[in-house]
């Protein structure tokens, strides 16, 4: 990179690579590399503070090039008068240079190592893409610069659109959350307002005025961030105003004005510029560049903030403007994504409409995938022309919404397929057991799986295959399956247990060979007798309990608790029909029966008659012997032996688990009691018995006198 003359000097301007300055942003909003060697070819890179960035900012072709071309010896790209033709995107930078600078003369100079960006645009206002690239470089000439020359055309001041103040203010907001949020960080900038083609009716003052109201109220009604909320744009920004004359129309006094106007750019201590409360730099004439707006970044240190800036910049959502690519994508897949959901309703809206009604819907998952399969056909084969990145967005919101939409199905018809299998297994175990012969346990596994099977089937067909996931509802099935199969269980024997406890209840009781058969022949192996029939009855019939459980898949332990509570049952049946055959009265009765038995028949069973003179007195006494002989053997159930019977053995150890009713231990000690209070109940029997005895003896007394009728 040759250097044609020296820096500062008459004609400093680079050739070759440099001749036109560098890029920084290319025509793709990248940032370039070729900062360094810039500034390096112009001598910045080594000038630690000695340096001054400034840039443009306004309406495109408004002749900022132009301008600047002739203030700064720049040969920024300016479009041709005849051509008009577009010139390269980007952002471009020059070093500023003097060719008639003669600091020997004592007048002011142009300030050294002034770089100037300038940025191009294209001139299509109406394409979205620029107003991109538009936003993002005015505020990063904004960021960066100490002086942002504001161009506008005289016929511009006040109106709002030609004056770009919109873009003002988009900038502004965006620096201000950027770049300007953190006091501490806060610096100031100078806004110099160029007012190109002056005709002259209009003074400056007037025109200053009124862009400084414009000004105002632009910062006025933009969003700040928090704590700059009454902040005044005058915390932030200087202002200074001049008017250039018309080029074209008089080219001289443009030549001669640019001249002068060049020399503002200098250095000048903050004294010497008077500043109004308002911050206007208030002469015309006192150099522009203050300490104040120095950003104090080494110039070594530039390309890399300047880079993270524009970084910033481009990671703003705020900035991001839609292209119109994008636009009519947004619109179109919007249309076209109305349109499928439309197909969509057709086949699903009917099933929606169903919803209420809680039931299994038949053909409900085939149609659900295709009407999804329908709807996003439709979108892609029609909304897949248009902006790649819209497009994928889009079918992304169309795929949630209608996914949305079938999972509430899915959910729905999921709920109601696990309500049919509990209730389809229910009923199958129900009529099943009802069916003599049976199985319980194959029962309920065959019909398990069937049910399941079924749920499964449903679920898979309406899972889209597999986007949506039934795990959890599997589960939950299964397992109230198996309490249910349980609960039927414990239903089915306690059935069985009842029906146990029936049985031996009619054979204890049985007038052939149960208690009412032995209560006729009173004996002493009475109770051993029954005792007898009690263990041998129960334990047959909890041979088959246990052979009938087994078939209902009871575990060991459900087997193990409805043995004991069979046996314990049984005893309570027996106990209760011994209560009932040892009552008192009927005890009397029988007892009385066998005395009148023995008293009033004789060996052959033949009614005796009583002559007088017989031995009444005799015959009644043995009787009564014979009768109250046998009372001791009912007082108390004794074995044979004269042992207790050993019920709590018989029945067992309450098992595992129900000791813990409570009940179980307390009942317990009942049965005992009851097996003993047999004697205690029954000692009333024999006074009782005393009584009858005088009684009959009384009546048979008496009925041989007036001729007995009661015996017949
Ligand atoms: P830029 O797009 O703002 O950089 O504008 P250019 O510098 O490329 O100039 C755009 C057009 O405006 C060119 O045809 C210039 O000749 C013309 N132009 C430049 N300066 C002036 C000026 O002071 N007044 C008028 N009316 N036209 C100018
Ligand atoms: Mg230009």
């Amino acid at each position: 990179m040759a250097i044609n003359g020296t820096n500062g000097v008459t004609n400093g301007a680079l050739n070759g690579e440099f001749q036109h300055g560098t890029q920084v942003i290319d025509g793709d909003k990248e940032f370039t590399q070729t900062m360094p060697d810039y500034l390096a070819a112009t001598h910045i890179l080594q000038a630690g503070f000695s340096y001054h960035l400034i840039s443009v900012f306004g309406s495109q072709s408004t002749g900022k090039s132009t301008l600047l071309n002739h203030l700064f010896n720049t040969s920024f790209p300016v479009m041709s008068e005849s051509s008009r033709q577009q010139t390269t995107k980007g952002i471009w930078m020059s070093m500023a240079t003097d060719p008639d600078a003669s600091p020997e003369s004592g007048k002011p100079q142009m300030a050294k190592n002034i770089l100037v960006m300038d940025v191009e645009g294209t001139d299509g206002r109406e394409r979205g893409e620029d107003q991109d690239f538009e936003r993002k470089s005015a505020l990063f000439a904004l960021a960066t610069s100490e002086v942002l020359i504001v161009n506008i055309w005289e016929h511009q001041v006040g109106l709002y659109q030609g004056a770009n103040m919109g873009l003002l203010k988009t900038v502004f907001e965006v620096n201000l959350q950027l770049f300007q949020k953190d006091k501490s960080t806060v610096h100031r900038s100078l806004l110099f307002f160029v007012i190109r083609d002056h005709i002259g009716h209009t003074p400056l003052e007037n025109l200053k005025n009124t862009l400084l109201a414009d000004l105002n109220n632009i910062w006025y009604s933009l969003s700040k961030p928090a704590g700059l909320e009454s902040s005044s744009i005058s915390d932030f920004f200087d202002f200074t105003f001049t008017t250039l004359p018309h080029k074209l129309l008089q080219p001289d006094q443009f030549k001669a004005e640019t001249q002068k106007l060049k020399l503002r750019f200098r250095e000048e201590t903050p004294l010497n510029a008077k500043q109004t409360a308002n911050g206007v730099l208030d002469t015309a004439n006192t150099g522009i560049f203050l300490p104040a707006y120095h950003r104090r970044i080494p110039a070594d240190g530039l390309p890399h903030y300047a880079a993270n800036i524009w970084r910033m910049i481009t990671e703003n959502k705020d900035l991001d403007l839609p292209t119109q690519q994008e636009l009519l994508a947004q619109y179109r897949c919007d249309e076209i994504s109305t349109a499928c959901v439309e197909l969509f309703d057709e086949i699903i809206t009917p099933f929606e409409a169903a919803l209420n009604q809680k039931v299994v819907q038949a053909d409900l998952g085939p149609s659900m995938k295709s009407a999804l399969d329908i709807a996003i056909a439709k979108f892609t084969e029609e909304a897949g022309r248009y902006h790649k990145g819209v497009y994928k967005r889009k079918l992304e919101d169309l795929e949630k919404k209608l996914q949305a939409r079938l999972r509430v199905l899915f959910v729905a018809q999921l709920t109601a397929a696990h309500k049919t299998a509990i209730a389809v297994f229910a009923d199958t175990i129900q009529k099943g057991i009802k069916r003599s012969g049976a199985d319980f346990a194959s029962l309920v596994t065959e019909t398990r799986s069937a049910v399941l099977a079924d749920f499964i089937a449903e679920a898979v067909a309406c899972s889209l295959d597999g986007a949506f996931v039934y795990t959890d509802e599997l589960k939950t099935v299964e397992k109230e399956l198996d309490d249910r199969a349980t609960r039927l269980r414990g239903e089915e024997m306690s059935r069985l247990l009842a029906r146990m406890e029936k049985s031996l209840k009619t054979k204890f009781a049985s007038e052939d060979d149960g208690m009412a058969y032995m209560f006729k022949t009173i004996s002493p192996t009475l109770y051993p007798r029954i005792w007898k029939l009690f263990t041998d009855s129960t334990s047959a019939q909890v041979a088959v309990f246990t052979q009938k459980s087994t078939a209902l898949n009871a575990t060991a332990d459900e087997n193990e608790q409805a043995v004991y509570k069979l046996k314990r049952q049984a005893w309570r049946v027996l106990r209760g029909l011994l209560d009932e055959e040892t009552k008192e009265q009927s005890l009397i009765t029988r007892l009385m029966g066998y005395f009148d038995k023995d008293f009033r028949y004789d060996e052959h069973g033949v009614p005796r008659v009583w002559k007088a003179g017989e031995d009444i007195e005799g015959t009644f006494a043995k009787s009564k012997e014979t009768v109250l002989s046998l009372i001791p053997s009912l007082a108390t159930f004794e074995l044979q032996d004269g042992s207790s019977p050993p019920l709590a053995e018989f029945i067992g150890e309450a098992p595992a688990g129900m000791e813990e009713d409570g009940g179980a231990a307390a009942e317990e000690e009942e049965d005992e009691e009851d097996v003993t209070s047999a004697s205690s109940s029954k000692t009333f029997t024999i006074l009782t018995l005393g009584r009858a005895f005088v009684d009959a003896k009384r009546g048979t007394i008496s009925s041989v006198a007036q001729i007995p009728v009661w015996f017949y």
